[in-house]
């Protein structure tokens, strides 16, 4: 079976590296997916596969029933990310991208040909499979708010899901490699603005000032102390101010400064601490320069949390149709954020996989890079090992 499946994946390899090339040349910001969304709309009523229609115009949801019969009819759900990134490309691939300051510089384009080969592969067997399999493109994915939007839209329910995976390329690893990681894989994503409030004045004359610039500056360097300070070393979080706006002229002390940054963390209970140290000294700090300050904190997506047993069944379903070599267990976890944690919190049986993408010998390319490109050869794989996967699972 386990050949086979790799086999009908390798014949569709043409085809969906046409998809994905076509996909990457015409890439769409998030929430903009239009075109994207048509072109997977097209290819799975192609296959029979029944679509769900969306209050959104960008995304697609579509179901695919098994029909062999089983008293297990399980629902397993299959996510692909569409969005694009604000990049001006300069791969120079031939099918470069058409838009102005638009790519594919994430992987996404290979992630939707990918799902398309696994609708392709199960359409093409549904007597070997039971349950329901549903089939998520969502969009905006790199804003961390489409998957939100796609739970709100009801795709983990009627019927509601048992298992929800999701895989995303990796530069990291071989192409042909698959890499998984038990627990917490990635950070929570929080984001916050902080306005300093204090008096302008002449910048020869400080002392009629009440300083936000200076005091700013005090609460960028007290906000590390957190990180330095308060939180074991053993614990991943991270606080980085990531913007500072104040001022227009070389001799105004302006009246407001603001910064902006964002938080990542590993453990959920630190994730909600870490506000509240944050408050406390910017309070403190503020207060002991006579400023005052205006504090917004935002809750975006919470930590991916990977299933171990749901990595046994990719780590099986992997070595069934790629063989033995073809698992890493990824050494270390991730500060980055995905907003698929968004579905595992509903359902947490769930995992988020990798898949390589580097060829043998070659440098990595960096994702979000004006350079990167999907691997084309790595589409197989991952048609291969989620197709392998619905059949190990919806029995
Ligand atoms: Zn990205
Ligand atoms: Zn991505």
């Amino acid at each position: 079976m386990s050949k086979k499946i790799f086999n009908k994946a390798r014949e569709l390899k043409k085809e969906l590296i046409k998809i994905r090339q076509n996909i990457h040349q015409h890439p769409e910001l998030a929430f903009q997916e239009i075109r994207t969304t048509t072109i997977i709309k097209e290819e799975l009523k192609k296959l029979g596969i029944t679509l769900i229609p969306l209050k959104s115009e960008t995304g697609v949801y579509g179901l695919l029933k098994g029909e062999k019969k089983s008293s297990n009819e399980t629902v397993t759900a299959l996510r692909a990310d569409i969005d694009a990134l604000p990049i001006q490309e300069q791969s120079g691939v031939e099918y470069q991208s058409v838009n102005e300051g638009i790519m594919h510089a994430c992987g996404h384009d290979g992630h939707i040909a990918i799902l398309l080969g696994v609708a392709k592969v199960l359409s093409s067997m549904k007597s070997d499979f039971s349950g329901i399999v549903k089939f998520i493109f969502q969009p905006a994915e790199e804003v961390l708010g489409g998957a939100k939007m796609m739970v709100e839209e009801g795709v983990l329910v009627n019927p509601s899901v048992n298992t929800i995976v999701a895989l995303h390329c990796y530069p990291l690893l071989e192409v042909g490699k698959i890499g998984i990681y038990d627990g917490v894989y990635m950070a929570s994503a929080d984001k916050f603005t902080i306005k300093i409030v204090g008096k302008g004045a002449h910048g020869a004359y400080p002392h009629k000032s009440v300083d936000p610039i200076v005091t700013a500056a005090q609460v960028v360097i007290a906000l590390q102390e957190i990180i330095s300070r308060e939180i074991n070393a053993l614990d991943k979080a991270v606080i980085s101010i990531c913007g500072i706006k104040g001022g227009r002229a070389f001799n105004i002390i302006p009246e407001i400064v603001t910064l902006f940054g964002t938080v990542r963390c590993h453990n959920p209970e630190l994730r909600n601490a870490i506000k509240e140290k944050m408050e406390r000294i910017i309070k403190g700090v503020t207060s002991a320069y006579k400023c005052s300050y205006h504090f917004d904190y935002e809750f975006c997506v919470s930590q991916v949390i990977n299933a171990p047993e749901i990595n046994d069944l990719i780590a099986k379903a992997a070595k069934e149709s790629l063989g033995e070599v073809k698992v890493e267990i990824l050494d270390y976890p991730a500060m980055g954020s995905e907003d698929f944690s968004v579905y595992l919190e509903k359902v947490p049986n769930g995992t988020f996989f990798r898949l390589g993408i580097t060829d043998p010998g070659k440098d990595p390319l960096i994702p979000h890079s004006s350079h990167f490109n999907f691997n084309d050869e790595a589409i197989p794989y991952g048609v291969a090992v989620l197709t392998q996967l619905i059949l190990d699972l919806n029995i």
